[in-house]
């Protein structure tokens, strides 16, 4: 019970390195906590929440790579559906061409995507990059995008779904993917919605209650700290709000040429469905994204 209280208190596990770092969508170093119990920071020029410290490069890469990170996607048949649904979406943006995949993981995008596109993929992993291969066949290139030595201006399409928030400087791979655009090239960006996951303010409310009361509940609340012990742990770095997301694609110089929800869920239920169309019309009447994960596409300017 102690090692718990601690565990959720604070006390950095001895088992993950941990960073300082600075803002990775402005670069400042100036921030203030967000939480007294989480390793949740406010970037206190572009007032975007991200994590510092944070486990180093090399903890995150060792724990996307161990044997069965990807089972727990495989539980979940509907994602083959999600996928279609968001191949459909790029489709309404381009007609197809080349089309680079960052974070590809085990490569369900890409084996519902090649139908339309030549697909790459780029995947930190070597498990997923293992899997990616010998499930789908598909071109995967093993490591980091900003280390990779990947074609300028070849690209149609530059997909991330789910990947920046995990990125460790989103500025620098928002700059990469410029360049690695044809001029007139779609960036399409998916990443969990802030703004929906802030509504949880009741919890970290009834959190704050009961450690005052003596019980730590802190696990509870929106921004779990990052312990790299399960499998299905997701190591978000940055935590995006649709009006962040869309900042920071203009200030490196794309044109945002859709903004909305992203339809991410694997359920493929009538409820489901309803759920999200009920969601996107409220967006589209309000402009208030209310549902767990947003989406963005930035056009690269023809000269
Ligand atoms: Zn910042």
């Amino acid at each position: 019970m102690y090692e718990t209280a601690d565990a959720t208190r604070g006390v950095v596990s001895p088992l993950v390195e941990r960073v300082h770092t600075p803002c990775g969508v402005c670069g400042s170093s100036e921030r203030e906590p967000f939480h007294a119990f989480s390793d949740v920071v406010r970037c206190l020029d572009c007032g975007v929440l991200y994590v510092s410290p944070r486990p180093s490069s090399a903890a995150i890469e060792r724990f996307y790579s161990r044997a069965g990170h990807y089972d727990h996607w495989d539980r979940e048949p509907g994602r083959k559906a999600m996928w279609r649904r968001r191949v459909q979406r790029l489709l309404r943006l381009c007609s197809g061409g080349r089309l680079l995949d960052v974070g590809t993981g085990q490569g369900d995008f890409g084996a519902a995507a090649r139908e339309y596109f030549t697909f790459e993929g780029t995947e930190i992993s070597s498990e997923g990059v293992r899997l990616a291969r010998e499930r789908h066949g598909l071109t995967v290139y093993h490591g980091d995008l900003l280390d990779l030595d990947l074609p300028r201006g070849a690209y149609d399409v530059i997909t991330l779904w789910h990947v920046l928030e995990h990125v460790l400087e989103p500025r620098k791979v928002v700059e990469r993917c410029y360049a690695l655009l044809k001029p007139g090239g779609i960036f399409a960006v998916a990443v969990p919605n802030t703004d929906y996951h802030l509504n949880l303010s009741k919890k970290l409310l009834a959190s704050t209650i009961g450690f005052a009361l003596g019980r730590p509940m802190f696990r509870e609340v929106g921004f779990p700290r990052l312990l790299l012990e399960s499998p299905e742990e997701e190591i978000h770095l940055t935590h995006f709000t649709l009006a962040s997301l869309c900042w920071l694609l203009r200030s490196k110089g794309f044109l945002v040429c859709e903004r909305g929800l992203d339809d991410y869920s694997a359920d493929n239920s009538l409820r489901a469905r309803y759920e999200h169309y009920k969601s996107n019309l409220f967006f589209q009447m309000t402009g208030f994204a209310s549902s767990p994960a947003i989406f963005a596409a930035g056009r690269k300017p023809t000269p």
